[in-house]
């Protein structure tokens, strides 16, 4: 088996574990590292070529393109479970967080 074919088979394991939304996000429904004694509840994760990766990194880089070294995927649509790389944009971390900041002053003041 190839890498290509691999690919094209994490690609379906992903995808058949998320559901499209109304707002066009498809949610990831499968596991999170969360619950136990991780840290993080927030993003979902997938085994990938022997590793454990976050699954909207992963979609987009299946899907589009590898993410710039150093970068972060944006949630666009503020969704942390969305895999739709239409919704996702690579920014770095500093601006990352000053999105999420800004949207949770968005979030409070309505
Ligand atoms: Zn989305």
């Amino acid at each position: 088996m190839t890498w290509d074919d691999y690919d094209r088979r994490a690609l379906d394991r992903l995808m058949d574990k998320c559901v499209e939304d109304e707002a066009g996000c498809w949610v990831w429904k499968g596991s999170r590292p969360g619950g136990k004694n991780r840290a993080s509840t927030t993003y979902g994760d997938i085994q990938y070529r022997g590793r454990t990766v976050v699954v909207h990194r992963l979609a987009y880089t299946l899907m589009r393109a590898d993410v710039p070294n150093g970068l972060e995927l944006d949630h666009l649509c503020r969704n942390p479970l969305c895999v739709n790389p239409d919704h996702l944009e690579p920014v770095t971390h500093a601006e990352n967080v000053r999105r999420a900041v800004a949207a949770r002053k968005a979030a409070r003041n309505g």
